[in-house]
């Protein structure tokens, strides 16, 4: 199959304006200036790679010097047609600036633009990355713009139109060609492989498209390679495993573990598609593109919504979405400082935790103060004694502690939110003379380390005075602070949550996001 590789971008390169995918406003308005006559002597096509900048360049000049006449359909039989299809036209000058920047030669040939042409209509230059000229050939194109001989003409091109002079933007006719679409983009991969009468899956297809970033070339690439890869045949789950993708359905399962809180589930889940060797920078894009799509649902009446997606949204709030999708891209982002990409993808998840399970506080209970020396700011209804609470005594306060006091108490310890993670998956086991025991429900064992349950102790003793805390690991005898808290979160009524998504901005929620907010200085509402 090798002799397949590279060979389809080159093979389906567009020889008419018929054949282009795409770009319908740049081609109809060349299609208007070709018939009507009517020609520009500049003209400048910018966009991205590999979305048909030179290619329409290409079927510009035939349209030109096809030995036909001017016209918007060259007839591609002509020797000028075919000499230009094979790059051999000795008055189609093809240069390209990112590879002759400072080179004498180059402002040489720009500078020999006033001879006549040697066989066709038009001599054209056509000048890809332009912008990388060098400041003499600059100004040799300058000066030859400024007074066009008649039979010259001007196509070029750039990915970065900033960066040219505005003498050269202001004397050319400017084309900004779009990123194709997706569909654009399978439309013509599958039109290739039915062409080819090669087997292939439409989503094996669509997938490429997706991967291809709105560039033709870049998809076409792709879709060279696992034809080779698939030895002739285009497979879903050829181009997962080319790819290092996760399915679709692995990523649901990861937003399902995020937003029920399950951070053991959450970080085994990211331990397993790590070993499987997949892509995880890419699986962390399909996280925020999952989000995005979510909150439209949450947002956007008129949707159709899955049910896949309508039972994700029932988890999570709006608020909690932003910020989710704000972790997420920058987790991306920060993914090449990582010192691994399972690290990487780790940490992002665990800061999505430890933000939602702040989040929920600040959705369904009054903003807590802490003050170490003093309790007296708590919810303290189901407290017997409220005042006992205070750390003034060298006796530890145990003795009031049950599983409900124990509720209102962990809001004000003062804790990382790795341990609020483990403090919230607590029950009190039991508490005598100073030894407090705790039930961690056992799921969470793996986020219990020596630090943490010292960090716990210490803020304890604080509030408490003197106590040694022991924690055991079972199957908590009933609910846990989160769990009654997801319980809450699951069912909470869509009046407040229509509250918060009106009070609270995306933008907010990303200057909250990028001024690292202190939690504790969110106010409800
Ligand atoms: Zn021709």
């Amino acid at each position: 199959m090798s002799k397949h590789y590279q060979v389809l971008a080159r093979k389906y390169r567009p020889h008419s304006f018929k054949e282009l995918v795409g770009q319908m406003h740049t081609v109809q308005t060349l299609i208007n200036a070709l018939d009507a006559n009517n020609l520009h002597h500049g003209f400048l096509f910018t966009g991205t790679r590999g979305v048909g900048k030179t290619t329409i360049a290409r079927i510009f000049a035939k349209s030109i010097n096809c030995e036909n006449g001017v016209s918007s359909t060259p007839c591609g039989k002509c020797s000028t047609c075919i000499e230009i299809d094979k790059g051999q036209s000795v008055d189609l000058i093809e240069l390209d600036a990112a590879s002759h920047t400072g080179v004498d030669n180059m402002r040489e040939i720009l500078e020999n633009a006033q001879y006549m042409p040697t066989k066709n209509r038009y001599k054209i230059y056509l000048i890809d990355e332009v912008h990388m000229l060098s400041k003499s050939s600059f100004n040799a194109l300058l000066k030859t713009l400024e007074e066009p001989p008649e039979h010259i003409k001007f196509l070029l091109a750039t990915t970065d139109p900033q960066k040219l002079p505005v003498t050269v933007l202001s004397r050319c006719l400017q084309f900004n060609l779009q990123k194709l679409t997706d569909s654009e983009i399978s439309g013509q991969l599958k039109y290739i492989m039915q062409n080819e009468s090669l087997d292939f899956e439409e989503d094996a297809l669509n997938q490429i498209a997706r991967f291809g970033q709105g560039s033709m070339r870049d998809a076409l690439s792709l879709l060279d390679q696992s034809i080779s890869y698939g030895n002739g045949t285009v497979l879903v789950k050829d181009i997962k495993a080319m790819l290092g993708l996760v399915s679709h359905d692995d990523i649901i399962k990861l937003a399902t573990h995020l937003f029920n809180q399950n951070a053991n589930e959450v970080i085994e889940f990211i331990r397993d598609i790590s070993h499987r060797g997949d892509n995880l920078t890419n699986a962390l894009n399909d996280l925020s593109s999952l989000f995005h799509r979510i909150s439209i649902a949450k947002t956007v009446s008129s949707t159709s919504i899955e049910d896949e997606i309508s039972l994700l949204s029932s988890k999570i709030s709006a608020q909690d979405l932003q910020v989710f999708y704000q972790i997420s891209i920058n987790g991306v982002k920060d993914m090449p400082l990582a010192p691994s990409e399972q690290i990487g993808m780790e940490m992002t998840l665990l800061r999505m935790l430890s933000f939602h399970t702040d989040i929920t506080n600040y959705t369904e209970k009054k903003t807590v103060k802490i003050k170490p020396k003093s309790v007296t700011k708590i919810q303290t209804d189901n407290i017997t004694d409220a005042k006992n609470f205070s750390s003034s005594d060298t006796n530890s306060k145990l003795g009031i502690l049950n599983n409900d006091s124990w509720e209102q108490l962990t809001p004000t310890l003062k804790l990382s939110s790795a341990a609020i993670i483990i403090v919230k998956n607590t029950i009190i086991e039991s508490h005598s003379s100073n030894l407090l025991t705790l039930t961690l429900d056992k799921e969470f064992s793996g986020l219990l380390t020596q630090r943490i349950q010292s960090e716990i102790e210490k803020a304890l003793k604080i509030c408490l005075g003197n106590v040694t805390l022991k924690i055991v690991l079972n199957k908590p005898k009933f609910k846990t602070i989160a769990q009654k808290e997801q319980h809450a979160n699951n069912t909470k009524n869509a009046k407040l949550q229509e509250r918060f998504i009106n009070d609270t901005t995306v933008k907010k929620i990303e200057q909250i996001f990028n001024s690292k907010i202190d939690m504790k200085s969110i106010k409800e509402i």
